[in-house]
């Protein structure tokens, strides 16, 4: 079979060899004579499986005890609204809520609802092209009971690199499409959350790295089923979690261990995207907009010059089974998201592609 690229945003393609073991025990699980998919949440080779994924995830991204992992459901914009409902008490109560672009401002968005919410715009233009302003000119309020931001704007393909220092502050990351791309420090955030469809696993579960203190601070209004110390006492099993995801994210961080860790993950992200700048920033069909130091390593935008090229680029890359490469329909043009499953040989089929394409048809 000839080999297909796929460049979906997410869910996103995941490891072949994490492909091959989910389909190999998918009817006879661990010799349980039965499914994954068939057996409770709170059978004991279940739990063992929740107890290894939770030291995995610890191991990868050196996370210490200080910090709780919560397995959850309602994907990221669940957390939109349960980051809120649980660090505030009331509704005059202030957070700041840094705006990078789509994701942030959603999430700003639900956060009114709940608190008075100061909306901070950090996007300049240098050099006609989208940055990130430094942390240290953020306009942050004293009176904010946390800070949220997102460190990476899936959609228009916006990182912020950079760790924030705000010493003494609570600081929420909404880390749904760079979570475990590349190294970062966790003891500079006071909450991490990620859906797990983009850079963990198929969609259906949500991971919240939590800092131990902030577990007793929910409201009493909040739903039980958003209520952070409700689900951590009950071990993330307060309603029936979506087992089969929960396995499959940790059979991929099995893999990600089996393939050097984060700080290979990093290294192939870098390379994997250095590949698609290069092209872009040598091509005069393709543009992307976005200042160097603030391009997203796991979801390249560019659009085309020539406009009316965009469904021949489509349609062409598609015979080469190079797949789902439009860009999200706010933004236009293509994006090509390449999480960690994605091979380096993917992106340099990608790269040789586009400049063939240029040549060919601009
Ligand atoms: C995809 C995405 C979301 C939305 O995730 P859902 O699981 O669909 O709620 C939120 N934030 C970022 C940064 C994303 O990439």
């Amino acid at each position: 079979m000839r080999e297909i690229y796929n460049f979906s945003a997410g869910p996103s393609m995941l490891p072949k060899d994490v492909m091959k073991i989910a389909k190999n025990e998918f009817l006879n699980w661990k010799n349980s004579g039965v499914s994954v998919l068939e057996i409770s949440h709170r059978s004991t080779i279940f739990m063992k499986m929740t107890e290894i994924i939770e030291k995995n995830i610890r191991k990868l991204l050196s996370i210490s005890n200080d910090y709780k992992i919560l397995f959850l459901h309602g994907g990221a914009r669940g957390q939109f609204s349960a980051i809120p409902m649980n660090l505030l008490k009331n509704f005059y109560e202030e957070t700041d809520y840094i705006n990078t672009g789509y994701w942030s401002s959603h999430a700003a968005y639900e956060a009114r609802k709940y608190s008075k919410t100061n909306i901070i715009d950090v996007i300049r233009m240098k050099n006609k092209k989208k940055c990130v302003l430094d942390m240290s000119d953020w306009m942050i309020s004293d009176r904010s009971k946390y800070i949220h931001y997102c460190p990476n704007e899936t959609i228009e393909g916006i990182s912020i690199y950079e760790e924030p220092k705000f010493y003494g502050r609570t600081i929420v990351g909404d880390f749904s499409s760079t979570i475990l791309s590349r190294r970062i420090k966790i003891n500079n955030y006071s909450i991490i959350y990620a859906s797990s469809q983009k850079n963990i696993g198929p969609s259906g579960i949500t991971i919240l790295i939590i800092k131990k203190e902030l577990l007793c601070k929910s409201n009493k209004h909040t739903p039980s089923i958003l209520d952070y110390s409700i689900n951590y006492k009950n071990k993330s099993m307060f309603n029936t979690p979506s087992t089969f995801s929960w396995y499959m994210s940790g059979l991929v961080f099995d893999w990600i261990i089996k393939n050097g860790g984060i700080k290979q993950m990093e290294k192939n992200n870098f390379i994997k995207s250095k590949l698609l700048y290069n092209v872009i920033d040598n091509s005069n069909l393709y543009i992307n907009n976005i200042h160097t130091n603030n391009r997203s390593n796991t979801n390249i935008t560019f659009l085309l010059t020539q406009k009316s090229l965009n469904k021949k680029f489509l349609e062409e890359s598609k015979k080469n089974g190079l797949l789902y490469l439009k860009g999200h329909s706010i933004y236009g043009g293509m994006r090509a998201s390449i999480y960690n499953a994605m091979p380096i040989d993917g992106v340099k089929k990608l790269a040789k592609f586009m400049i063939k394409f240029e040549k060919r048809f601009s």
